[in-house]
């Protein structure tokens, strides 16, 4: 790719995606798998149910034996068993017969069906209450009724969950029903975080003449560890190689996964991110036809992938939802790597540059169902309180220059959807 060329976001997204590859796997404790991705397929061991039990309190019996019974005509069975659940019984319920049996207890022999308490005389639960002798059914039930057959959830050697799912609480309850203590999950991705520029102080310092704090560090440490990736921080980089090299071998030595870097990328006399990158070797420049976000470096330095933000917050909040979250969902296994969109009807005028552009905006889910969005004031790359206050990017596609209101766009959502509607 040559140096200076100017990329579509899909373009320059595709070459990011292509210089980056899965993590592997490590093994993880189920209980600390939430929002993990599972590595390997899930294929079951075990069948679930393991075996035949009831659904019901009530009594195990032969439907055969109850097919004439209603409220009106009862008919008495004698009680050979009880089984409570965790207990297995050799009785064999013989016709005329029952067990009473509680709820996950195992089908005794002979029995095919379940009649609930409620449709006996015994319209009570408890294991105090003595076993009854005799028992009056008032219903007739089917053979299978009330009870749950082995294999109906699962069966052995089914796939249960495929590789690449993203595993959510009820995932990690199959897991542990099949009796996996022990997880294969892709790597979180370990993502270190630097600063560029001799106008950066730490957060920590008070503000000196020509100075302004490190902001971009902590937005992108957050969206690094809201993507489930672990960050690095390596604090702030002055604007001379020998800086960024000291900084950049630290990540090295700490294993980091990715680079990520904000400033230093543009055409200023300073930007010395550039000068690192093209003596590392493997390195395209771009300039991507967004806004904000124009220039963005991608390359590898010591052989690790490397994703040279913009300086301005805004652009470098941006490009990172564009092309950073995709970089590191890619390793760390997903599959999925946009936030949700919606189209939405614009309030109020937009203008663009021609170029595909992210319009801070809020949206909102009007009473008929519609989504609208309005823009969330000065739109300029270094205003920050302009994304404090929205909940989306509305995308202005390219070649686009102005949108009136009342058109329809495509917005993309940064909070979806607890914190939206
Ligand atoms: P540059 O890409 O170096 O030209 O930086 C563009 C703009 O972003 C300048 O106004 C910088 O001061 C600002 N900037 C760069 N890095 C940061 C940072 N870490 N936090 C806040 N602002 C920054
Ligand atoms: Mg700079």
């Amino acid at each position: 790719m040559s140096n200076q060329e100017d990329l579509t976001v899909e373009e320059a997204l595709a070459a990011v995606l292509a210089g980056v590859t899965v993590l592997p796997a490590e093994t993880v404790a189920l209980s600390a798998v939430l929002g993990r991705v599972l590595a390997d397929p899930i294929v079951a061991q075990d069948s679930l149910p393991p075996f035949a039990n009831s659904s019901m309190d009530g009594y195990a019996l032969r439907a055969a034996d109850v097919a004439g019974a209603g409220p009106g005509k009862p008919v008495t069975l004698r009680v050979v068993a009880d089984i409570a659940a965790g207990k297995v019984v050799t009785a064999v319920i013989e016709p005329g017969s029952a067990a009473r049996i509680m709820t996950g207890a195992p089908m005794p022999q002979g029995a095919d069906a379940v009649v609930p308490v409620e449709d006996t005389n015994e319209a009570w639960r408890g294991r105090e209450r003595p076993l009854p002798d005799a028992i009056q059914i008032r219903r007739s039930v089917q053979a299978g009724d009330y009870v749950r057959g082995v294999g109906e959830d699962i069966l052995a050697g089914q796939t249960i969950i495929e590789a690449g799912r993203v595993l959510r609480p009820q995932e990690i309850g199959v897991l542990a029903s099949l009796g996996q203590a022990q997880v294969s999950v892709v790597k979180r991705p370990s993502v270190a975080i630097l600063a560029t520029g001799d106008e950066l102080i730490a957060v920590d310092q008070p503000l000196t003449p020509g100075k302004i704090r490190n902001s971009n560090g902590y937005t992108q440490a957050a969206q690094v560890a809201a993507l489930g990736a672990i960050p690095v921080m390596l604090g702030i980089a002055g604007d001379t190689e020998a800086s960024v090299r000291a900084r950049l071998d630290e990540g090295l030595a700490a294993g980091v996964d990715l680079f990520v870097s904000s400033a230093g990328v543009s055409v200023g006399a300073y930007d010395v991110v550039k000068a690192v990158l093209e003596q590392a070797g493997e390195v395209g420049f771009w300039r991507v036809r967004m806004r904000p976000g124009k220039p963005l470096a991608f390359g590898k330095y010591g052989g690790v992938p490397y994703l040279g933000l913009p300086g301005n917050p805004v652009s470098a909040l941006v490009s990172f939802e564009r092309f950073a979250r995709a970089a590191i969902l890619k390793m760390g296994g997903h599959q999925a790597f946009e936030r949700p969109q919606v189209p939405v009807i614009l309030q109020d005028a937009i203008q663009s540059d021609g170029r595909e552009s992210y319009v801070r905006a809020f949206v909102a889910r009007q009473d008929d169902g519609r989504y609208t969005a309005t823009t969330t004031g000065s739109q300029g790359s270094h205003i920050m309180t302009s994304l404090v206050k929205a909940n989306a990017l509305v995308i202005v596609p390219e070649g686009v220059k102005v949108v009136a209101p009342g058109e329809q766009l495509r917005a993309w959502m940064l909070d979806w959807p607890e914190t939206v509607f």
